[in-house]
């Protein structure tokens, strides 16, 4: 329904805005005898030009300044003309310039949104001498008469004298642009320079440090969305700076092939870009199946325009494709952000739904905000456009903010499964894989061998236990002695589930008798507190075979475990349920063996 209004509206729009009103030409011998009148003296830096000026819109652009001048259809430029704007008809702006100081001075007159296709500005003495320049957008920036990249030229007035001023603007762009002419003292019109390529640098810095930090991200982690967005910033950083006049000198120098192919492919592949990297972030695919044909659906129109501006290099079909995509893509995206955020609990996404919402609302100022005079607010497009411009800087960082919120669950949910790999289900206790992740740890903090001392602990006759009692009994027994490990457990102690009722329990320990005793408590507790299983009360006991990590026989892992391996073979051989001590003292060629601390209960 929303997306049916949209497009009614985008419609509507369009037609009102194809039927401007054009007057053809009347010929006449010259320009209007008393033409509005600027006068320097009184110029505060600079004046908007309505109800300063007549003008005359030429829907042919059939005529040149000879033709121009000699004609009558100059009409007072007023505001609601401002609003109806320009698009491929050329339209002319008349006015008269005083100089009534006592000094020579330059003025400029400018047009500063986006580059006009065409820009020129006729200065013509009383006695009828006349002196002009034009201004396209690939004009390089060192044969431009101001080293400005949008459309401006100087006039120059002597003292005491007056010019008659004649402006003539084309846009190729295909959509009414507004025609916003000003004249500007030379010092203002540099102050005027100087904010806007402070906030062009602000804009571009800010979409490409974002969309350089993402790329190097995406491409390191393999990311698919972390590389959509960083295209998206890239094109839409490409796309204002064509927009924006300050940007064409710099992207296209020197009229090079880039300029040729225009700028609404870049808007295209920013749309695809964007819906691609909603699509992927949001997790429609796998939330909204129907949404997530739509926006592929979606990416593969804005791919084919993307072609279609790049082969056929129609701006005047590919404008209107452009600003009604533009008026639906953000829209659409703030709606599955909302829902993904309200409805499937993505918390990121909320970040989302404020940038694309802000964005989305610049954009229909931007492409409707002309359409309306609001009474008192000298609003203008041009105005609306640089919100659109701002809101798509705050936008980038609020995205920016969501896929780092995005990252660190990712990381939670990555600590969460490592975690539950190195744990063993039924004990709660570290496995096989986590006391080699642990001892890698130790390892490589130096801690491994130091003074530590490592037992192998097996249930005596466990097999027997699962025969008579059952085999969930016997999970019952293994649960019960992997809680008295975890009681006894001191800080900095590995506790390990190595496998089937096999046990494994690392500390550090001053001696060898310090770390039989220790143990020896296990094996008592293990002993006097038998487990009970409904009814059932279960007797059991271990052994364990006890070594120290540091020991002349090595201390790598495997070594280790195959010495504690034999000292638990003995502890069985003798009789079972009691510790085993096996320490080997370097340079001696035996092993020591004490049958440790045993304890009958
Ligand atoms: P010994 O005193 O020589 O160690 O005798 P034992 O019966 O404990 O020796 P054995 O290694 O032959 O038996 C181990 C048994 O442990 C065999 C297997 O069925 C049982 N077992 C292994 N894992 C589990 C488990 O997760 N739960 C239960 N209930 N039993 C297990
Ligand atoms: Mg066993
Ligand atoms: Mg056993």
């Amino acid at each position: 329904m929303l997306i049916r209004t949209i497009a009614l509206v985008s419609l509507v729009w369009w037609v009102s805005a194809l039927a401007l009103p054009s007057a053809s030409a009347e010929t006449a011998d010259e320009l209007p005898l008393s033409l509005p009148t600027v006068r320097i003296g009184t110029l505060d830096g600079a004046a908007d030009l309505f109800g300063e000026a007549v003008y005359l819109r030429d829907s042919e652009d059939r005529l040149d300044l000879a033709g121009v001048l000699r004609s009558r259809a100059w009409k007072p430029f007023a505001h609601p003309e401002l609003n109806q704007g320009i698009s491929a008809d050329a339209f002319w702006i008349a006015f008269r310039l005083v100089n009534d100081t006592p000094m020579a001075r330059r003025l400029v007159v400018s047009h500063d949104l986006a580059q006009l296709s065409h820009f020129a500005v006729y200065a013509i003495a009383d006695d009828g001498t006349r002196a002009g320049m034009e201004i396209t957008p690939a004009m390089p920036l060192e044969s431009r008469p101001l080293a400005y990249g949008g459309s401006a030229a100087p006039v120059a007035i002597p003292a005491g004298e007056a010019r008659d001023v004649v402006v003539k603007l084309r846009n190729d762009f295909a959509v009414p642009m507004h025609i916003g002419v000003r004249v500007w003292t030379e010092r203002a019109f540099e102050r005027h320079v100087v904010r806007q390529v402070a906030l062009y640098a602000f804009w571009t810095a800010s979409l490409l440090t974002n969309a350089l930090f993402w790329l190097l991200y995406g491409i390191v982690m393999w990311r698919w969305r972390l590389l959509f967005y960083a295209l998206y910033m890239l094109s839409i950083a490409y796309t204002y700076g064509s927009f924006f006049g300050i940007g064409y000198p710099l992207l296209y120098p020197d009229q090079s092939w880039l300029c040729d192919l225009g700028y609404h492919w870049t808007m295209f592949s920013a749309l695809a870009a964007a819906l691609e990297f909603a699509r992927r972030h949001l997790e429609v695919g796998r939330l909204h199946p129907r949404h997530n044909l739509v926006l592929q659906a979606g990416v593969r129109l804005c791919l084919a325009a993307m072609i279609f501006a790049l082969v056929a290099r129609r701006p005047e079909i590919e404008a209107p494709i452009t600003f009604a995509l533009f008026a639906v893509v953000p829209l659409y995206i703030t709606f599955l952000s909302w829902q993904a955020w309200r409805r499937d609990g993505i918390a990121y996404a909320r970040w989302m739904v404020i940038g694309w919402a802000a964005v989305a609302v610049s954009l229909l100022l931007a492409v409707f905000g002309g359409l309306f005079v609001v009474p008192g607010m000298a609003l203008t497009p041009t105005d609306y456009v640089r919100l659109t411009f701002v809101c798509t800087v705050c936008e980038s960082i609020l995205l920016s903010i969501s896929l780092a919120q995005w990252l660190r669950g990712l990381d939670k949910r990555l600590l969460i499964a490592e975690e539950a790999a190195a744990r063993d289900a039924l004990t709660g206790l570290m496995n096989r894989r986590g006391f080699e992740e642990s001892v890698a740890l130790l390892m490589s903090d130096g801690r491994w061998p130091g003074d530590l001392w490592l037992a192998m602990i097996d249930v005596d006759r466990f097999k027997s236990i699962n025969d008579r009692h059952s085999h969930p009994a016997g999970d019952a027994v293994l649960v019960h002695l992997a809680g008295l490990m975890q009681r006894q457990r001191q800080q900095g102690d590995l506790a390990v589930r190595f496998g089937g009722e096999e046990f494994l329990l690392v500390f550090a320990s001053p001696s060898g008798m310090d770390a039989s005793a220790r143990l020896e408590r296990l094996r008592r507790r293990f002993a006097e507190t038998p487990t009970a299983f409904g009814e059932e009360r279960i007797e059991h006991t271990f052994s364990a075979g006890l070594v120290p990590v540091a020991d002349g026989l090595g201390a790598d892992v495997a070594t280790t475990l195959a010495r504690a391996d034999d000292a638990l073979y003995a502890a069985k051989r003798l009789g079972r349920n009691r510790v085993h001590l096996a320490v080997s003292i370097i340079g001696s060629p035996g092993v020591i063996e004490v049958d440790g601390l045993r304890s009958e209960a």
